[in-house]
């Protein structure tokens, strides 16, 4: 009797370069083609396009801690760069500063989520290592371990 393994065959590798860049782009990780997110953040269940269920994510709070930490290294250099370079007022760094990394987290959360949620996939992490036909123990919290 043939017994079913949850190891993935290398005909199975899932290319996480790739899965990250479609995520980043908002797109499904798996076809590049469906949009990953209803909203600003919020992951869609499963891709419209090729039904790749995504609702087994698990970025919580990752995406936001990446954000924080590329946004505020750049805002140090460039809080440096303008205080050393043209010496402005407090009233301008703090506008510039504060507005220029209010906008850059805006725009780059969503990116850094999709490429989080691309790299999940590809791993096949959290219960992303099911397949469609699996769909019935993907389901259950209790298979795949994982609370949504
Ligand atoms: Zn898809």
């Amino acid at each position: 009797m043939p017994v079913s393994t949850a190891i993935p065959t290398p005909s199975q590798d899932r290319h996480a370069g790739q899965a990250m860049r479609r995520g980043a782009a908002g797109r499904c990780p798996s076809c590049g083609e469906g949009r990953l997110f209803t909203g600003y953040l919020r992951v869609k269940d499963e891709c419209p396009s090729c039904a790749t269920e995504l609702h087994h994510h698990r970025a919580d709070d990752g995406p936001a801690y990446v954000t924080i930490l590329i946004v505020s290294h750049l805002a140090t250099v460039v809080m440096l760069a303008m205080f050393t370079m043209y010496r402005p007022s407090t009233t301008v760094m703090l506008t510039v500063l504060c507005g220029g990394t209010l906008v850059l987290s805006l725009l780059m959360l969503p990116r850094i989520k999709g490429a989080w949620v691309g790299f999940q996939w590809a791993k096949r992490m959290h219960g992303f290592g099911h397949g469609h036909e699996d769909r019935s123990t993907a389901d259950d919290p209790q298979a795949t371990g994982a609370a949504r």
